[in-house]
């Protein structure tokens, strides 16, 4: 039986690294019966929605989706698809691997890390206060009654707010990803000791959590030393557990520890549904124009297979990956010394290159 899973090409390069991540999926000899559905600037202009309902129904139909990029329109009243699709199929971890591979041009080596990032609040869920609008007005009166604290009304907020019940589905989904895939240890990165509620409660439900996990070693971190300490020594960390926030930028951070975005794969898992997708954008001024790598979105190809119990197959394309990138010479621009480097190849002649190792395995 072919796995039904749901593509979104996405925009901006992304048609053309999906067409190529493909092609490298299906050359593993899995199966895939492919649901493609348009998200993205072409179905803003058709149907006024960069992520149509039929997107969300295929999903929830398949279960399992891979996707390209999707551009925000900046200013035109449009949310992120990204962040509404998350919403919508409740995926609620975010998941980044960041891992050295020979070849990768990093500071660093052996670098093996895993971020579980919560998708669903704190100051992203997107709760926010305009100045001069009387909600905002009514929240700074409330807020000067309740707290004595004066903001100026010259001001806009956002709310962070961490609740008990994603901080636990969310440790606990790092404690069973580092149990499933052989993991010593989770790190919880917070800033408890200044936001003493918010911070606080994922502080002291992620203990809560770690106790029912004897077999896995438990610390933590605060957000500030834990930047420090990624860049001095990145080897002593495994799984690190963090806020919405927090966890975005330090999966950056990890991107750019073992090379850049052109090999950053990520993962957006629900209880239902998942959704696999590179971290990077749709990098619109190369559209077109097969150039960007296919890498980050091939790699969360991998993610994909595991997440479809195809282990093996799994496998054998990260060797493959593995395999052209230590090579060196069928790799994209942003993996050459120099980005105007003219022996870089074209984002359709990495997927020939990793095809031709899987067929030689
Ligand atoms: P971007 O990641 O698209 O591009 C930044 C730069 O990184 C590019 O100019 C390019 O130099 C490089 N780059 C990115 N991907 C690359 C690849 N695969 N190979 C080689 N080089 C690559 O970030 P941006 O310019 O901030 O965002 C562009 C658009 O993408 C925005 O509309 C943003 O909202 C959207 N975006 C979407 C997602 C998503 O779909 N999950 C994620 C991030 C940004």
């Amino acid at each position: 039986m072919p796995h039904a899973v749901t593509l979104i090409p996405g925009d901006g390069t992304g048609p053309e690294i999906a067409e190529a991540t493909c092609r490298v999926l299906e050359a593993t000899g899995i199966q895939f019966s492919w649901d493609v559905q348009p998200a993205g600037v072409e179905t803003l202009a058709k149907q006024g929605t960069v992520l149509p309902e039929e997107v969300i129904e295929s999903i929830k139909r398949t279960r399992v989706g891979i996707k390209g990029p999707i551009t925000t329109p900046v200013g035109k009243g449009q949310r992120s698809a990204n962040v509404t699709l998350r919403k919508r199929l409740d995926l609620y971890a975010n998941l980044r691997p960041a891992k050295t591979y020979q070849g990768l041009r990093s500071r660093y080596e052996n670098i093996d890390l895993v971020i579980v990032r919560e998708n669903t609040e704190d100051l992203y869920a997107g709760i926010e206060f305009q100045r001069n609008t009387p909600e905002y007005e009514e929240l700074l009166e409330f807020i000067g009654r309740t707290t004595g604290h004066r903001i100026d009304p010259d001001s806009a907020m956002s709310v962070k707010y961490i609740s008990v019940a994603a901080t636990r589905r969310i440790v606990k989904f790092a404690f069973e990803y580092a149990r499933a895939n052989k993991r010593r240890k989770v790190t919880a990165v917070h800033k408890a000791n200044i936001m003493r509620l918010s911070d606080g409660l994922f502080l002291s439900t992620a203990h809560e959590v770690a106790r029912e996990y004897p077999d896995i070693q438990y610390e933590d971190r605060i957000v500030d030393n834990m930047c420090m300490q990624l860049v001095q020594k990145p080897e002593l960390y495994d799984v690190l557990v963090l806020p919405n926030l927090y966890g975005d930028i330090i999966s950056d951070l990890s991107a750019g520890l073992i090379g850049g975005l052109g090999v950053a794969p990520g993962a957006n898992i629900g209880s239902d549904y998942a959704v696999f997708e590179p971290v990077h954008g749709s990098a619109p001024k190369y559209a077109g124009q097969n150039k960007v790598n296919p890498m980050a979105m091939m790699f969360s190809g991998v993610m994909m297979l595991r997440h479809l119990e195809e282990r093996e197959a799994a496998h054998r394309l990260e060797q493959a990956l593995m395999q052209v990138l230590a090579e060196g010479k069928s790799v994209t621009y942003d993996l050459k010394p120099r980005p105007d480097d003219p022996t870089a190849v074209g984002t359709s002649q990495v997927a020939d290159a990793v095809i031709e190792r899987l067929h030689n395995m």
